[in-house]
């Protein structure tokens, strides 16, 4: 499963900071596996066994033995061109200038723990939670099956800016469990710890770029995916939006009219 909503509030949250970072570093990548039900794990288990293709694992589904169905880690795969041919598709795992290094040091940087630090078989693509160690054992001691663990969640989702399921939009989750839409919202990005005003539409998801709110004023909202992603930065001391004439997406910053 490619959602990364099913894992782990912190392994949401700490996702959604290293694809900041990545961002900042003109990394482009991209989430691919995540949460991995015992059926999915058995599937990947009997390849290169009972079904074609080469082994990619020898954790089987019902021994619980992958981190994935824990939901405690996710796996990564470029979207740029590595090679200069022009074509992004043939890319996604290129290795060849270091790019997975690059990705698993930003991911350690925020926090995560990197699958190309294991000793054995290293799994660049893997980045995971390290609170329970390296392999699941612990988890399995303690809560038998990844059912029992995910019950353990339900009170941990914090306040905050939320990735959408599509891993580009935003949303921002209050701490009731209800979330801004229809509008402006006053509210603190966590990762710079700014302030800033943001419109949501009607669904709840935050608004980029230029945009028309619900009273009908014209609006150029940060469209530069990171930290000031979607912040109305022109805003004064007491938080009172002014209009802005255009943004200059090539030095980022507003022209006031
Ligand atoms: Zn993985």
């Amino acid at each position: 499963m490619r959602d990364i909503t099913l894992c782990h509030p912190r392994l949401q949250k700490l996702a959604g900071e290293w694809l900041r970072e990545c961002e900042k570093e003109k990394l482009s990548v991209a989430i691919s596996e995540t949460l991995r039900t015992a059926l999915e794990q058995d599937l990947l288990y009997a390849q290169g066994r009972t079904r074609p293709g080469k082994i990619v694992t020898n954790a089987k589904g019902s021994e619980y033995r992958s981190q994935h169905q824990w939901g405690i880690a996710f796996d990564f795969y470029l979207t740029m061109d590595v090679n200069g041919d022009g074509k992004i598709a043939d890319d996604s795992y290129n290795d060849s200038t270091g790019l997975f290094e690059r990705a698993g040091t930003l991911a350690k940087k925020v926090g995560l723990a990197w699958g190309g630090d294991w000793a054995s078989i290293k799994d660049k693509p893997h980045l995971y939670l390290s609170d329970w160690g390296s392999t699941p054992d612990r988890l399995i001691r303690e809560y038998k099956t990844p059912e029992h663990f995910i019950k353990t969640w339900k009170m941990q989702s914090d306040e905050g800016f939320k990735m959408a399921k599509d891993g580009v939009r935003w949303w921002y989750q209050f701490a009731d469990g209800t979330y801004a839409a229809s509008g402006w919202h006053w509210l603190k990005e966590a990762t710079g710890g700014t302030h800033g005003w943001y419109l949501f539409d009607e669904s709840g998801y935050m608004l980029t770029g230029y945009q028309t709110d619900p009273a009908g004023g014209r609006y150029i909202l940060c469209p530069d995916p990171g930290i000031h992603e979607g912040q109305c930065m022109i805003s004064d001391e007491k938080g009172e939006l002014r209009i802005a004439g255009e943004y200059d997406f090539e030095n980022h910053r507003y022209h006031l009219s």
